[in-house]
């Protein structure tokens, strides 16, 4: 075992993800607590792709053009074989639908430590990771031991500023390892954006169980049309049938970045964080001076949200003449 730290470069449809570069400025951190290089296996990916990988010292590439689409099989067996080449003390890998199916089958082949929903981690001797459990309501320790590890953090943990750097890293291919074939990529169906595009709106009042039940839901409407906005929903509220999937924002939803991301009654599971994070402003509204989501927000208030909504739309409809 080195003192490399291991990033996977997680893409999807020819982009990189925000939760690679976040694991990677996470990474250059940790690097240098234990004084060694951060390394990014890109498997599949493309040129362009490397060429945004500038903050890793070294990028080891699998696959390229060969492996066009995420396989469980395929990825894990390429990643496995990364793990062999690099010996890292620390694997990163985002807490992701993909991530999740990597860093098991990691740990298992490669017999190493695991920890998931991570937020935090310090490598001094040991491997100490922080992480967020039951949608935010209590975070635990867990020592590694000295490693190597393989870590799944959660999105939206470190700034992915942190980890973006252009210019071509040095980089390294190796062959992609011949597997059983026992699973084949179909094809990738997207979310439809149905009545209203959330992803294109410029303002979004989003509400969650908070709202109480499904004719409060006008409360946030009204809100919404007063602001020209349009009304969004944690994944609670469209299994209720309170909002049409379309509107789902999070992990399992849509990914949101408008300029105002306004979370009313919203707690701030991870899952939910993960759709929203990189809206330019969040203002979020929660009775629970508690609740995870104002670890997020750029602006928080406690109180309760029907207040909230009922003098915001009579200010903005008065301003409004
Ligand atoms: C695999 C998986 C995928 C998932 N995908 C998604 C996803 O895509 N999107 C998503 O949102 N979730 C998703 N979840 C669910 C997620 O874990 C949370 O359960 C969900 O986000 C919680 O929704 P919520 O914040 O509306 O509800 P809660 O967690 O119940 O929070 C309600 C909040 O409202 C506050 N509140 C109550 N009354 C008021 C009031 N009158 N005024 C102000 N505040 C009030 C409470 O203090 C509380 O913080 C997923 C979970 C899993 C396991």
């Amino acid at each position: 075992m080195g003192n490399d730290i291991l990033v996977v470069a997680e893409h999807l449809g020819g982009t990189l993800s925000d939760t690679t570069f976040e694991l990677l400025g996470m990474a250059k951190k940790l690097a240098s607590q234990t004084g060694g290089s951060t390394v990014a296996a890109l498997i599949g990916g493309d040129d362009t792709m490397l060429s945004q990988l500038g903050a890793a010292d070294l990028v080891v590439r699998v696959g390229g053009g060969e492996i066009a689409d995420f396989n469980p099989e395929v990825h894990g067996a390429a990643l496995e074989a990364v793990v062999a080449a690099k010996q890292p003390r620390i694997v990163l890998i985002g807490y992701t639908s993909m991530g999740m199916d990597l860093a098991s089958h990691l740990a298992v082949k490669a017999d190493l430590a695991a920890a998931s929903f991570a937020i935090g981690i310090e490598a001094g001797d040991s491997v100490v990771v922080t992480s967020q459990l039951y949608g935010g309501k209590m975070n635990v320790t867990t020592d590694l031991g000295s490693g190597p590890c393989v870590v799944s953090v959660l999105a939206g943990s470190a700034p992915a500023d942190d980890g973006r750097a252009h210019g071509p890293p040095a980089s390294e291919d190796l062959a992609v390892p011949p597997t059983a074939g026992k699973i084949r990529f179909r094809r990738l169906i997207e979310p439809e954006a149905g009545d209203v595009d959330i992803t294109a709106q410029d303002m979004l009042v989003a509400i969650g169980r908070g709202i109480g039940n499904k004719d409060d839901v006008e409360v946030a409407e009204a809100l919404a049309e007063a602001l020209g906005a349009a009304v969004a929903g944690s994944r609670p509220l469209i299994d209720a049938g309170w909002l049409p999937k379309t509107r789902q924002v999070g992990k399992s939803g849509l990914k949101v970045s408008p300029k105002l991301y306004l979370a009313l009654g919203i707690s701030g599971a991870p899952e939910h964080i993960e759709g929203m994070k990189s809206s330019s402003t969040i203002i979020a509204v929660n009775t629970d001076k508690h609740a995870p989501i104002f670890n997020f927000a750029h602006y928080g208030m406690v109180a309760d949200l029907f207040d909230v909504c009922e003098e915001l739309t009579e200010i903005v409809e008065e301003k409004k003449g």
